[in-house]
């Protein structure tokens, strides 16, 4: 491949390397970013994330040298020799195991371009065990969303957004997680009149601007969600024509319904009866409501059953399909809506089309020459319980799965298991210390091609930094492995426009874009082949799999995985303003270190009285699964029985306590409730 063709030193504009919201950017070689015009940042906002994403372009940290690891040190090497190990271990490991003794974990920090290379190689090779983080936020928001409507993603636009006049904020905290959205679309709806009702177990920033909070029990959303669909049975508060059109099985529906306890629903879910009726009116009688969603529903062990209850409240109130309604996930990372539409997921190839399709395989082997499995591979927690027995290698590609992954210390352990462990990124992360082979990659400034955010456009990044020491473009480093372990003309590109050329052919919701049609703007998805443009609004007259109903279910509560003892409470993490993820790139950012540079643990000040805990001293935090120490920060905006600390952080490392149990959809954790003991450090 060459060298990338589009490197400047002029100030060239690229996409924000952290959330989903996908800011424009603009820089020159190595100096600071600044928010510029974009197709998101109409007003060139970006909040600190932004601002400091530069920070880590230039750390000194950062990996200059391929490394080979020896009796548990690492020794710098040549390209040659990396690639010539990882090639021959990877290759006797197929040749012994087969090729679903590898797993592939895809990055939802990189490019479409990047993603869709990565799982070519899997599959290719003969396994469909590829997946990204995905898994881990809001893979059961896709799984309910593709059964009932037929895609997973955002039904709407950010833009119609701002003509909505309620929103149903659920498990989401957009004003620190996504703030650029929350302070440019959502904001300026709500000072124009709309409600805003927020599902959160904690008052945070949201909750601040909300009109009704509805401070759930984490592990009661069901209970909570459920409650308030029979109050729109109860008050007749239903859309009668859109049910009749668009939906199926209401008279079921019904049924299940008949007996309902509103009240007692209610006070299952930690919720005032009357703040909930209260919230189910003003959701169901304006003109247009729409669900924002996030990890607070998404994440438990009912995660899937969790959006199927929210989807309910759109289709019986006829809040989908139309400018400012439908069901909107908040996606997290800067590409992990891009890394599911390019196929880095399990059971689908590019496009959402699943692997046991036979048409969509033979589309793909058109592509290919080869024609990929039809069985469906390993989710990557799943993957990592399997260690060392089923699964023998792993190939780590810009993620961190052992921070971000639950029982993190079981997760460290089994890492070690592995026969063989290679790991492309920018740091020695605390999954590269259990790297064989650890590849120095490139940063977001270093590199081009494209990302697509969570309201479903396509954007393209561009280079503008040197790359530090030896270390080479991810894309680079991907088609050199595909040629050695399969062959090289089916990895021989002459830059990113040419990969995302062959995902356009691959990929039907890709289909009408081009890498130049992009340019500085956008295009979304989908975006079928001939058409003048990408659909902003879906499901309006049909949903996206073709069916013009889709059905109503009922859901029945179930309990989380952890059940809590009289002396526990529950623990639910989530993120802040200034931090990102396992923060392996953040927490390096001298910025945003200063802004947040340690973690608390939130606790109501009853709870703290009762174990002896004063504000501001050590408590530790332990349950069967691990133990960790963190500073009290005691509280009344969470509720009684509640704690709460970030991810972000290796100390304390919140997922030495979060537990393994998954979603049976979706194999997503239960990162939302987790049984721990508070007690004062000794
Ligand atoms: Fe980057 Fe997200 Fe902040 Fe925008 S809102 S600057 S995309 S982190």
């Amino acid at each position: 491949m060459s060298k990338e063709q589009d490197r400047s030193y002029e100030a060239q504009q690229t996409v924000c390397p952290y959330c989903g919201v996908g800011c424009t950017l603009e820089y020159a070689g190595n100096e600071k970013a600044t928010g510029t015009e974009g197709p998101v940042n109409k007003k060139s906002e970006v909040c600190p994330k932004g601002v400091a994403a530069f920070d880590i372009v230039t750390h000194e940290g950062r990996l200059t040298e391929p490394l080979v690891s020896e009796d548990g040190e690492f020794t710098a090497v040549s390209w040659e020799t990396a690639m010539d190990r990882i090639e021959a271990e990877l290759t006797t490991i197929v040749d012994d195991h087969g090729a679903d003794a590898v797993q592939f974990f895809a990055s939802s920090n990189c490019t479409n371009e990047e993603n869709y290379i990565f799982q070519k190689i899997a599959r290719m090779l003969g396994t469909n065990n590829v997946d990204n983080c995905a898994r881990m936020c809001h893979s059961s928001t896709v799984a309910a969303m593709s059964e009932r409507f037929g895609a997973g993603a955002m039904t709407n636009s950010l833009g119609d957004m701002m003509e909505t006049d309620c929103l149903l904020v659920a498990g989401a905290n957009p004003a620190e997680q996504h703030p650029v959205i929350f302070r440019s679309y959502l904001l300026p709806a709500i000072r124009d009149g709309a409600t805003l009702i927020h599902i959160d177990p904690r008052e945070n920033d949201t909750t601040d601007a909300a009109d009704i909070h509805l401070p759930v029990r984490p592990g009661h959303d069901i209970q909570l969600l459920n409650a308030i669909t029979a109050v729109l049975l109860e008050e007749d508060l239903v859309d009668e024509d859109f049910i009749e059109e668009r939906t199926t099985g209401v008279e079921e529906f019904r049924d299940q319904f008949d007996d309902a306890d509103i009240e007692a629903g209610a006070e299952a879910a930690g919720v005032d009866p009357d703040r909930l009726r209260e919230a189910a009116r003003a959701y169901a009688t304006a003109e247009a409501a729409t669900i924002i969603t996030g990890m607070g529903m998404s994440q438990h062990t009912s995660g899937t059953d969790n959006v199927r209850a929210l989807l309910n409240l759109a289709l019986l109130t006829g809040n989908v399909g139309r400018p400012g309604t439908g069901v909107n996930p908040l996606r997290g990372q800067n590409n992990v809506q891009g890394a599911g539409d390019v196929g880095a997921l399990p059971n689908i190839f590019p496009g959402y089309e699943p692997v046991t399709d036979a048409e969509a395989r033979e589309r793909v082997a058109e592509e290919w020459g080869v024609e990929p499995p039809g069985e469906p591979g390993m989710t990557e927690v799943t993957a990592t319980h399997h260690f060392g027995d089923e699964i023998r290698a792993a190939v780590v590609f810009g993620e961190n799965p052992a921070m971000t992954e639950p029982d993190a210390n079981s997760v460290s352990d089994a890492f070690d298991e592995l026969d063989f462990c290679v790991v492309i990124d920018l740091f020695e992360t605390e999954t590269a210390a259990h790297a064989d082979v650890l590849l120095p990659g490139s940063s977001w400034a270093e590199k081009s091609g494209t990302v697509t955010n969570t309201d479903r456009r396509v954007m393209r990044m561009r280079p503008n930094a040197d790359l530090p020491g030896n270390s080479r473009r991810d894309l680079d480093i991907l088609c050199e492995l595909g040629s050695r372990l399969l062959d090289s003309g089916s990895f021989a590109y002459e830059g990113p426009s040419e990969v995302f050329d062959e995902l356009t052919r691959v990929s039907p919701i890709y289909a009408g874009m081009s890498y130049d049609g992009i340019g500085e703007g956008c295009q979304r998805w989908p975006y079928p082949a001939d058409a003048e443009e990408g659909v902003d609004i879906l499901h309006t007259d049909e949903f996206a799999n073709g069916e013009q109903q889709a059905p109503l279910m009922p859901v029945a509560p179930t309990p989380p995985a952890d059940s809590v003892g009289d002396d526990q409470l529950v623990l639910t993490t989530g993120r802040v303003l200034a931090q990102f993820n396992s923060g392996a790139l953040t927490r390096r950012s001298q910025t945003l270190t200063m802004m947040r540079g340690e973690d608390v643990l939130e606790i109501h000040p009853e709870d703290a009285e009762e174990r002896g805990i004063e504000d501001g001293e050590t408590v530790v935090v332990e349950n069967e699964r691990g133990g960790v120490t963190v500073t009290a920060d005691v509280t009344a905006t969470i509720q009684r029985g509640v704690v709460f600390c970030t991810f972000h952080y290796t100390e304390p490392l919140a997922n030495a306590v979060t537990g393994g149990e998954l979603d049976p959809v979706a194999e997503i954790p239960e990162y939302k409730h987790s049984a721990v003991t508070v007690t004062p450090a000794e």
